[in-house]
């Protein structure tokens, strides 16, 4: 554990500890959501959609990796099993059991601004108490906005596209 980095946290760190464990387990979800998502998905656009889930996938991920690597920091255990993940979670998971593309893109895009207005309510309550933390999750959400912004255009692109068609 980081002794001082602990210390100079002006927060209760077992509730930032708590806060960033559900976090985690938000990105666990989202990470599978994407990547099954990617194999299971069908219709038009198809390879486009399945490339642009795949990168998201492994960037949620990577997500979980700054989150794990956080709460050891402070001293916490990061979220040690899947159970967990659906106790502890935020937004959810929801399974693609309709595999048609607009219906993936529309089940992923809600969990992207769930994951945004998540994240921002930990800046809020980091932005003063604990600037590491608050850094970390800059980055997280900074990438959370490119994937609404990436998911929505693909969603547009594939609407423009049927429409065309009529
Ligand atoms: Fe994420
Ligand atoms: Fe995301
Ligand atoms: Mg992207």
């Amino acid at each position: 554990m980081a002794q001082k980095g602990r210390e100079i946290v002006k927060m209760n760190v077992d509730e930032l500890i708590n806060i960033l464990n559900k976090a985690l387990s938000d990105e666990w979800l989202a990470y599978y959501q994407y990547w099954v998502g990617a194999k299971v998905v069908k219709g038009p656009m198809k390879d486009a959609v399945i490339s642009e889930l795949t990168i998201h996938a492994t960037e949620e991920l990577s997500h979980a990796e700054l989150l794990a690597t956080r709460i050891i920091q402070l001293g916490g255990t990061p979220v040690l099993s899947p159970a967990e993940w659906i106790k502890l979670t935020n937004c959810g998971y929801e399974a693609p059991s309709n595999p048609y593309v607009e219906e993936i893109l529309k089940q992923n895009i809600k969990g992207e601004q769930c994951a945004i207005s998540i994240y921002n309510k930990v800046l809020d309550i980091t932005r003063e108490a604990d600037p590491v933390t608050y850094n970390i999750i800059l980055t997280i959400i900074s990438q959370e906005v490119e994937h609404e912004e990436d998911l929505t255009a693909l969603k547009e692109d594939l609407e423009l596209m049927l429409e065309r068609r009529k």
